[in-house]
């Protein structure tokens, strides 16, 4: 697959910013949009509209229909057991979220614990802090290596019989670094506990299969995979999501409604209270078609292809100093890099200038800037439609700006 013509299926790409032909390389932030999935959500409103699962008029039916159409592509994505285990969700934070305060808050009190990577974006972070403070629960942290890998040992040390939970990310959107989620997940149901995986930044890169890894839940965000701002998927097994309460109340989660009381829809409807996002998981499907001609295995090919080159190529810039392993088969398609005392911003100010998008900043992972001792770094996320040019282009804009700082 060449990624030439992948990038001719996406409009945004073709742009001229300050004068030169935009760079994109911010994808862990948000991934462009290829012109299928405009045209899945625009169609929609065109011809589909209405609400779901109430209509029984024929564009209620319609909509209903691609609706839970685009669940079962999500199901059949991460090869999930039963669509039902599929919930929609504004996203990765927002599925996080209906864990921590619907299983955790139920399950957990004084002298359980719950483990997580100190290298956690904070959606992974401050909900286990809060589930902690209110239940008296303990939050510990997973020690990592000094590339900023977690090995299936030092994992295995921080889990035992009092851990209830064990949260981490599959891949880090700062190191990059992917974690060895299936033996993780084996040791925390030897110990009873049960595992939540931050999939934000390893669904859009890598195929992941919820029962192979044998993971309880999985939380991942459609903006980042080529679909629309949003929409967002919670994974849960069926059990535990059933024995689950609801986190909102109100219209389309309910079965049966008196002035006294109510009973819940079935999954996964009983997750979603009110009008859903409709539209967004119509294009959220359609960007999942959309992957699935590619091939995920191709998109993980051409994320560790484009990564070697990047780190190869970054390599020879002086004074830079790359964040996590600098074997790319360790890595999803992402680099965090410092060069030398030239902060991230200006960095990324001067690279905007050539038209090179990136970010700088602490990436929502603030307590994992403290373990690498920056303030901030600067990410350089690839995708499908990037190419070896394109890193070329950020490396030559990288030097000219050392140069530009003297
Ligand atoms: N987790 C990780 C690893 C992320 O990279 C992100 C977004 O950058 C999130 C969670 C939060 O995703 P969202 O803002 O779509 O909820």
């Amino acid at each position: 697959m060449n990624p030439l013509s992948v990038k001719a299926d996406f409009p945004i790409l073709t742009q001229v910013v300050n004068e030169r032909p935009l760079v994109y390389l911010d994808n862990a932030a948000t991934s462009q949009k290829p012109q299928c999935v405009i045209d899945a959500v625009s169609h929609y409103y065109e011809t589909t509209n209405s609400n779901v699962h109430r209509g029984v008029h024929t564009l209620g039916s319609q909509a209903t229909d691609l609706y839970e159409g685009a669940r079962a592509k999500v199901q059949a994505f991460i090869k999930a057991n039963d669509a039902a285990e599929i919930i929609f969700t504004r996203g990765t934070t927002a599925s996080i979220n209906i864990v921590a305060s619907s299983y955790a808050m139920a399950q957990l009190q004084v002298g359980d614990e719950i483990v997580i990577s100190p290298a956690e974006h904070h959606s992974n972070l401050i909900p286990w802090q809060q589930v902690a403070q209110q239940t008296g629960a303990t939050l510990t942290y997973f020690e990592l290596e000094v590339d900023g890998r977690l090995t299936v040992e030092k994992a295995a040390a921080a889990i035992n019989k009092q851990t209830k939970i064990v949260a981490l990310a599959q891949a880090s959107n700062v190191l990059g670094t992917i974690n060895p989620i299936k033996e993780i997940a084996a040791i925390a149901h030897a110990n009873g506990a049960i595992i939540v995986v931050d999939g934000a930044q390893s669904v859009p890169h890598l195929p992941v299969d919820v029962q192979e890894l044998d993971i309880d839940f999985l939380a991942f965000s459609g903006h980042k995979m080529m679909g629309p701002t949003g929409i967002g998927v919670l994974y849960g097994k069926r059990a535990l999501l059933e024995a689950m309460d609801p986190v909102e109340y109100g219209g389309e989660m309910i079965d049966f409604v008196t002035l006294e009381g109510a009973t819940w829809k079935e999954l996964p409807w009983k997750f979603e209270a009110g009008t859903p996002i409709i539209a967004g998981a119509i294009g959220l499907g359609a960007a999942i078609d959309y992957l699935n001609t590619i091939g995920m295995a191709t998109v993980a090919a051409h994320g560790t292809e484009l990564v070697a080159y990047a780190l190869e190529r970054l390599r020879t810039i002086e004074g830079i100093d790359i964040h996590g392993p600098l074997d790319p088969q360790q890595r999803t398609a992402l680099v965090s890099f410092n060069v030398g005392d030239i902060h991230p911003h200006d960095l990324s100010t001067v690279l905007d200038e050539q038209g090179i998008a990136i970010r700088a900043g602490h990436h929502c992972a603030q307590p994992l800037m403290k373990w690498l001792g920056a303030s901030s770094t600067a990410r350089a996320s690839f995708y499908m439609y990037n190419t070896k040019a394109e890193v070329d282009a950020l490396v030559a804009a990288i030097e000219l700006t050392k140069e530009y700082f003297g």
